[in-house]
């Protein structure tokens, strides 16, 4: 730390991605990311002359991947706002909708950007505890006191809420946001798009980065009403009116262009979690039930910890947190069927040399 670090950012503890390590090829399976290229509408739309002109600032507005975004969800443009990944959309939300007051909730196991932000801005949070199997359960909510973020499908358990508990949450807070971000949504779970309409106060966080095959794109979305999107566009324009680069938002409006290409990504995905999650189950793996492009599994033979060094010593990489109640599990994300064969290969060999 320098002697010019603000002190309100001396305690704060970053976010930590998924390990990138570059000594030897690794099988990626610890960040989430599509094992499949993007649609081959962003390979043309990325095209030589559109390179040519990045001298030329991008579209504020996003009003191509906007639209696009608004015609795939059935809901007005007013109704969208373009984001540089998802992540950046929970910043505006965190810098729009929280602050000494009014603070923020979430649950004790989800994702550990909603602990960064209210660090980063100041905001008080509090921590609903998830229940035994890991379930969010609608009543702890009620009056909580704050901009409720729920990840749904949650992370890293990859376990879905329903959309009618996700109603009852809007309901019992009429005058509390609920933002619910939907990153692993389209692997099985039930969006809450169709409330945004009905409650003002639910606003839905998407991102291109997992189903639709752009991570390295960082294109993000938020739907809601009217009102709440102009309040987030203020923050954007207060901060970065050109959030996305030129390439980005031709990226995002042709992924979300190829609906046919998507879907069956998607149901290829689900497919292969499907087996390997048996597969995993019958090597006497605990496995959650996972609505996501990853399964959260507990390796019985070895702790959590000593699965993911193994692993990764045998060239696969998963992803382990370190931290109370999921300390035993690691969230291993959905490749190839190539992959996942690769993963229980080395499974089995540790299994072996655990046994000699
Ligand atoms: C991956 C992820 C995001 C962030 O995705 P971006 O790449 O920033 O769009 C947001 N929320 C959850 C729960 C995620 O897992």
């Amino acid at each position: 730390m320098s002697r010019f670090l603000s002190d309100r950012f001396a305690a704060l503890t970053p976010y930590v991605p998924g390990e990138q390590p570059r000594d030897q090829r690794y099988i990626k399976l610890n960040t989430n990311e599509s094992p499949y290229p993007p649609a081959i509408g962003v390979l043309e739309a990325v095209s030589r002359a559109e390179v040519s002109r990045l001298n030329l600032y991008s579209d504020p507005t996003a009003r191509e991947l906007e639209s696009a975004i608004a015609a795939f969800y059935g809901v007005n443009a007013e109704q969208v706002m373009a984001t540089n990944g998802s992540d950046e959309a929970l910043a505006f939300c965190f810098q729009a909708f929280c602050d000494q007051k009014t603070g923020a909730c979430f649950p004790d196991i989800t994702y550990g950007f909603y602990e960064v932000f209210a660090r980063l801005y100041g905001v008080p949070a509090k921590v609903i505890p998830l229940d035994e199997q890991f379930r969010v359960t609608p009543a702890l909510y009620r009056g909580a006191g704050g901009t409720i973020f729920l990840a749904n499908p949650n992370a890293p358990t990859g376990i879905a809420l329903p959309l009618a508990a996700v109603e009852e949450i809007a309901r019992q807070n009429p005058n509390t946001l609920l933002v619910v971000d939907e990153a692993y949504v389209d692997f099985g779970g039930e969006s809450a798009v169709p409330l945004i309409g009905r409650y003002d106060n639910v606003l839905v966080v998407m991102t291109c980065s997992k189903s639709r095959n752009l991570a390295g794109g960082r294109v993000g979305f938020v739907l809601g009403s009217a009102d709440v999107i102009r309040d987030l566009r203020k923050i954007k324009y207060s901060f970065n009116p050109y959030n996305l680069n030129r390439l980005s938002l031709l990226a995002g409006a042709a992924a979300l262009r190829d609906e046919a290409y998507f879907r069956a990504c998607v149901n290829t995905i689900m497919e292969t979690r499907a087996w390997a999650a048996r597969a995993l189950g019958e090597r006497g793996f605990e496995v959650l039930d996972s609505r996501t492009n990853f399964v959260f599994a507990k390796p019985v033979r070895l702790g959590g910890k000593a699965y993911y060094e193994g692993l990764k010593a045998a060239g696969v990489l998963v992803r382990h947190f370190d931290a109370p109640r999921v300390r035993d599990f690691v969230r291993i994300s959905i490749g190839t069927p190539e992959e996942m064969r690769a993963l229980l290969d080395a499974t089995d060999r540790l299994w072996e040399e655990k046994r000699a």
